[in-house]
């Protein structure tokens, strides 16, 4: 298990929320997007926000989950994509993480 280290930077590519440095052990870039252009804390399922964007940013790390960009950033992305391939998704795990708990209490299952 390696050591998964954050790191901001001014000089991303417009755009870019965050990234993990490919090549890297654990290395996950937070871009100035991740702070002025992207929700604390969304209040409804895929909108782009702070604790989406670790979670996507970390499931590609090698020693989490390896994870690629197969889908298009969208629900619909993830939805197209054969099951294999939501496996090794980082969009899918993100809107998991983000959506299921906020289905979970509209449902009142708590
Ligand atoms: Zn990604």
């Amino acid at each position: 298990m390696g050591a998964l280290t954050f790191y901001t930077t001014q000089s991303c590519r417009p755009g870019t929320i965050a990234y993990y440095k490919k090549g890297s052990e654990g290395s996950v870039v937070l871009c100035p997007e991740f702070f002025y252009n992207n929700a604390d804390v969304a209040q409804r399922c895929f909108q782009q926000d702070q604790p989406s964007s670790v979670i996507h940013e970390m499931t590609h790390v090698p020693f989490i989950m390896g994870t690629e960009d197969y889908s298009d950033y969208t629900m619909r992305g993830v939805q197209m994509l054969p099951a294999v391939s939501n496996l090794g998704d980082a969009n899918t795990y993100q809107f998991f993480a983000q959506c299921k708990p906020k289905e979970l209490l509209s449902h009142k299952i708590v």
